[in-house]
């Protein structure tokens, strides 16, 4: 099975459809997002139509939950603040819905996927280093999980003496002694330095990941969200990755 596997894709539309542009290319068998589908950029309900119609399955984001009042924004930063109660606005029922159905965990044969982390995935903590990684793999039921959150690309192995690696190596083949929890880094709003759109391909077959980038009109992105009236900070960090 080939899988396209793409997350954090803000309400930025420009970076989606680039992104299911760049995949149709890869003929992958199904599409699953990791989350955070809405918050941050200009269009979330059409960001919610395109998840839709291509995804088979997304898991539930932080800030899908927070704008359906599913867990709180309270910690969330001013500007992510504001643009959480900027898409409540925005959003009609059919989108709310949409965002109410999603899960916080998938898993099948082939793979987990959570957005944040395996412990307490509700809290939508971040996997952000080897002590996080272990709590994740010690409840891994898979060889590997896919997550997002941090908007970072990013792979912790584990092998078979219970060794946790980190990298942030674009290919990985997979071993089946060792396991891995692979971040797919962001679509809408990468922070890695790199402002190219983010998005990963997971060959179950072939045994490989990929994960990819590709350019899109960051600035239109950039445009749209100043002129919907939502923080210009959140514009320009799209122009600098960051
Ligand atoms: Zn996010």
């Amino acid at each position: 099975m080939r899988y396209a596997i793409f997350s954090d894709v803000h309400s930025n539309l420009e970076a989606l459809r680039a992104v299911i542009e760049a995949l149709k290319a890869e003929s992958p068998d199904r599409y699953l997002c990791i989350g955070d589908i809405v918050g941050y950029a200009a269009n979330p309900r059409e960001c919610i139509e395109e998840v839709k119609a291509v995804a088979s399955l997304s898991v539930a984001g932080n800030h899908d939950w927070a704008t359906i009042d599913l867990t709180s924004a309270e910690n969330f930063n001013p500007a992510a603040r504001q643009a959480i109660s900027w898409t409540r606005r925005y959003l009609d029922a059919d989108n709310r819905q949409f965002l109410e159905s999603l899960q916080l965990i998938y898993k099948n044969d082939d793979l987990t996927l959570v957005h944040g982390t395996l412990d307490n995935p509700q809290d939508f903590n971040y996997m952000l280093d080897e002590y996080n990684a272990a709590r994740t793999f010690n409840l891994l039921e898979t060889g590997i999980c896919f997550i997002g959150h941090t908007h970072i690309p990013a792979v912790f192995m584990k092998d078979k003496s219970g060794e946790i690696s980190y990298s942030e190596d674009a290919v990985i083949n997979i071993n089946e002694n060792n396991s891995y929890i692979i971040n797919v880094g962001s679509v809408g709003q990468p922070r890695d330095g790199n402002p190219d759109a983010c998005f990963c391909i997971y060959d179950s077959g072939l045994k490989s990941v990929n994960i990819k980038r590709i350019k899109y009109d960051f600035q239109s992105a950039r445009n749209k969200i100043i002129e919907a009236g939502l923080p210009k900070y959140l514009g320009d960090r799209l122009l600098a990755g960051r």
